[in-house]
């Protein structure tokens, strides 16, 4: 068994999940507050793990529902729970990737998608392939996803939780030491939980896309390019990327990860930048940037993360522009 799915065999994983409220609230009122979409529907969960969710869907009045799941939580955990719950009238819990799962030869497609696949920096893991798979195979032409829009933001940030220890550690100053840490940093995003005062500015749009049309290639490399004025004058330490998932219905839902929303196990990913500019930047400030988000040759799980800082006085602005640069 792949080893991606042997990790999702660790109880304690789903324990997180389970235990990460804004996760399960965005969710829980997707489905049950959205119960006419649900209502005698066929729903397919991908990646059904305990099966939380395709169990949200029999409640949510869905007629049946196919919670697939590559890991042995299929036949450890989820039948279980299906039939805890008196729910094996509706929902097939079937112990399979979704790549390998065929539709009863008789059967339609189904009306709905519901998946929570998410990963740090919203695609680690790369698990929103298998998805789009399922969307392409099995949902009806006019078929729903949830969530159905994801948005990646970034915004320069502090970090002070991270450097702003080393002046005086029991009366030794560990600056030279911070800077070699802050370089090792560079090289590794943290996923770390900042404030929402750590951030220099409110967040930019980085990449959005819809669930519906979105092609498993456009995954392959993301590349943005911005030149943001701060909002607020702060150290600027590095650049801070979260998401947000939206679902459909008449109830709106948000999943937000951003540091300004309750915390989330995503937390938040960090990119620190390798060497300490001690100057504070006052407010209203340039700051511009590329950012290449691009799967990583040797294990499309992941992706490698670059971030470049370009020069302000050479970049083209956006107008209109807020810094405070005479020529904005
Ligand atoms: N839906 C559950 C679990 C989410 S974690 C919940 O919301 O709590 C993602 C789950 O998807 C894991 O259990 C993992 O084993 C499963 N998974 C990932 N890729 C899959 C694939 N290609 N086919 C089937 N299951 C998959």
């Amino acid at each position: 068994m792949n080893n991606y799915f042997t990790e999702y065999e660790n109880l304690e994983v789903h324990e997180l999940m389970l235990r990460d409220r804004p996760r399960q609230e965005a969710y829980y009122n997707a489905i049950l507050k959205n119960k006419e979409l649900f209502k005698d529907k066929i729903v397919l969960d991908v990646g059904a793990g305990t099966g939380i969710l395709s169990a949200f869907c029999a409640q949510a009045g869905a007629k049946l529902v196919y919670a697939v799941e590559a890991s042995n939580l299929a036949t450890k955990v989820a039948l279980d729970l299906i039939d805890e719950n008196g729910l094996t009238s509706v929902v097939k819990v079937i112990h399979s990737q979704i790549e390998e799962f065929v539709l009863p030869a008789t059967a339609e497609k189904v009306d709905i998608i519901v998946s929570e696949w998410m990963g740090f920096y919203l695609l680690h893991e790369g698990m929103l392939d298998s998805v789009l798979f399922a969307r392409d195979h099995f949902l009806k032409p006019d078929g729903l996803m949830f969530p159905s829009e994801c948005t990646i933001f970034v915004a320069p940030c502090s970090v002070p939780t991270l450097f702003d220890y080393w002046q005086n550690v029991d009366g030794v100053n560990m600056e030279r030491f911070a800077s070699k840490l802050r370089l090792q940093k560079s090289t590794r995003p943290e996923i770390i939980q900042l404030k929402s005062n750590d951030l220099l500015h409110e967040g930019i749009v980085f990449h959005w896309m819809s669930l519906l049309d979105v092609n498993p290639k456009d995954l392959d490399e993301i590349c943005f390019k911005e030149v943001v004025a701060t909002q607020i004058a702060g150290k600027h330490q590095g650049f801070c990327i979260w998401f947000e998932v939206r679902f459909p219905g008449e109830e709106t839902v948000v999943l937000s990860t951003s540091p300004h929303a309750p915390e989330t196990h995503w937390k938040q990913c960090v990119v620190v930048l390798p060497e300490d500019n001690c100057e504070t930047l006052e407010e209203k400030s340039p700051v511009a940037f590329q950012i290449l988000m691009k799967r990583s040759a040797n294990d499309a799980r992941k992706y490698n993360l670059e971030v470049e800082l370009l020069d302000p006085n050479v970049e083209e602005h956006p107008m209109p522009c807020s810094c405070h640069m005479t020529k904005c």
